[in-house]
């Protein structure tokens, strides 16, 4: 992860946000290059999602709502994480990703509190029924790894306790698991020493603040924690004027903002981050189930139409018993980050519960009117929503790339055409020739009208070939002699076959037009 951090900083794709003031935890800013791969990723999105689609309308909902649409949706209740603090160091841990092991020894097991090929959950005494002894607890936050982690943390215990005899197998439980008499005997991970962590408590991600000039309870409102809602709530506005039918979807980009207890691993878990959200609504006797499958095989299928390799795609899905009360399924696409396997994209099926909410809250029926029957009901919704910014953080994880040429180390950043902050670099051979230095302008004027491109001069070819290739420039044209005295054709390099051709204007024009469009 550390050469993806330092690759996007150098290359001006990711920023600390307020860097010069210390930095704000949790909030990140887009350099040059990285504003056009976000700006690239929004409009792949859009392009396919409304754009080339009959039946989904796009809209764009304000960041403050009516504090009562919150009420509704039951985040101001219930968008919690449970947190736990620890009193010396003053840390903050989101208390399930705070895993601990109660460390037991018996005086004699093979396993050495290794994991079994049965697992590593066992419940003592069932398996240690001799005399076994708890030499302490052990904690660490979530890891790839985590029962190998507290493991080597329980053999260390071991060692500086003296302790005789084996470790048993780990039962490794999250915080929240913790029983109350626990809690004062797990270390803290920051001092390493227990009897400092709190017992878990509900903390409400939303940031809250105040709208006109009073500062009391009447005045409080939230920053959206998603974009969903504004979708519900103007699902009348839009049934009224936007001519649709069922079935529909409406979408919305835009900002979203938690207050995340930990925020972790760069901008996959930020405090202000972009989402992408789309509302589908179907009849109530449609077949959900087969809508929510298509929605999942769209959204893996668009994920590898902009680059993301398919094998570092996975899917979970979230147990039955784990879902809320009003949901039918979801399903997550997981990506292989650097830390580990984690959401990317999560795909509900909610039923007909937020119109429902807001159509109670709001006192105004949220519902279609239905001609061949003529009768009014209330769809329900397949909710495909996806963050912006972990995107584009597995796009750069997938695209970074080294190789060799001709004995020396180039890196490359392999964006999809359609993603790559710049389209194509366009060079003159020589600087000091003008006729070339001309041509190669006039070529770079009449692109920059429809794409994002690069001009450079300076040094040797290779080098410019060089430089574009770690900017991810998908192909670089180069005007020689043979431009300007011959045919007019010039030299297109390919960044990833490393292959060159020639080609004319018209022809660059078209293959650039199928490819990025
Ligand atoms: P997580 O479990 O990782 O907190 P979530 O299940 O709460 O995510 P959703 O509420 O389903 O996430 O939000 C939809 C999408 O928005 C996520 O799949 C993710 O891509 C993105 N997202 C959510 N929270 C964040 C965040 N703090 N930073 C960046 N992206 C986020």
């Amino acid at each position: 992860m550390d050469t993806i951090v330092s690759l996007a900083k150098r290359r001006g794709i990711i920023f600390q946000s307020s860097e010069i003031y210390g930095g704000l935890n949790g909030f990140f800013d887009y350099g040059p290059l990285g504003a056009e791969i976000k700006r690239n990723i929004r409009s792949a999105w859009w392009n396919d999602m409304v754009h080339r689609r009959d039946d989904i309308v796009g809209i764009e909902t304000s960041i403050i709502m009516h504090p009562r649409v919150w009420e509704a949706s039951g985040h101001v209740e219930g968008f919690t994480d449970p947190m736990v603090d620890c009193k010396v160091s003053k840390q903050r841990y989101r208390a399930d990703q705070l895993f601990f092991a109660e460390a037991i020894v018996t005086p004699e097991d093979a396993t050495d509190g290794k994991p079994t090929s049965e697992g590593s959950v066992f419940t003592y005494p069932d398996l240690y029924p001799s005399t076994p002894e708890t030499i302490g607890y052990v904690s660490a936050l979530e890891t790839d790894d985590i029962t190998g982690e507290l493991h080597r943390r329980a053999q260390e215990l071991k060692r500086k306790r003296g302790a005789r005899g084996t470790l048993a197998p780990l039962v490794v439980k999250d915080i929240t698991e913790a029983r109350a008499e626990e809690i004062p005997l797990i270390p803290s991970p920051a001092t390493g020493e227990a009897g400092s962590l709190t017992p878990p408590r509900a903390f409400n991600l939303m940031f809250q603040t105040h709208v006109g000039a009073l500062r009391d309870e009447s005045a409080v409102a939230y920053l959206r924690p998603e974009t969903a809602q504004g979708m519900f709530v103007d699902f009348k506005s839009v049934v009224d004027t936007g001519r649709v039918k069922l079935p529909f979807g409406i979408a919305q980009i835009g900002k979203s903002f938690r207050n995340e207890i930990t925020p972790r691993n760069y901008i996959f878990r930020s405090r202000e981050f972009e989402q992408m959200e789309m509302e589908y609504f179907i009849h109530p006797d449609a077949d959900w189930f087969a809508c929510h499958e298509e929605w999942l095989n769209w959204c893996q299928d668009w994920l590898v139409s902009i680059g993301i390799p398919r094998e570092q795609l996975s899917l979970f899905e979230h147990p039955k018993e784990k879902l809320a009360f009003y949901s039918r399924r979801t399903v997550d696409i997981m990506f292989r980050y650097p830390f580990g396997v984690q959401e990317l994209w999560g795909i509900a099926a909610r039923s007909d519960y937020d119109l429902k909410q807001h159509a109670k809250f709001s006192g105004k029926p949220l519902e279609i009117f239905d001609e061949a029957t003529k009768s009014k009901f209330v769809p329900h919704v397949i909710e495909p929503a996806v963050g912006v910014d972990r995107i584009l953080l597995a796009v750069l994880c997938s695209a970074y790339y080294e190789d060799e040429i001709e004995g020396e180390k180039r890196s490359v950043l392999r964006f999809h055409p359609r993603i790559a902050p710049y389209k194509v670099a366009v060079f003159p051979l020589l600087k000091n020739k003008p006729p070339l230095v001309e041509r190669a302008q006039t070529l770079y004027k009449a692109l920059k009208r429809k794409y994002n491109v690069f001009y450079d001069e300076s040094g040797a070819i290779g080098r410019r070939y060089r430089r574009q290739d770690e900017i991810g420039t998908p192909w670089c044209v180069t005007i020689d002699f043979d431009t300007i005295e011959k045919d007019g054709t010039f030299t297109l390099r390919d960044r990833d076959s490393l292959r060159q051709e020639r080609m004319t204007e018209a022809g660059l024009f078209a293959m650039l037009d199928e490819r990025l469009g």
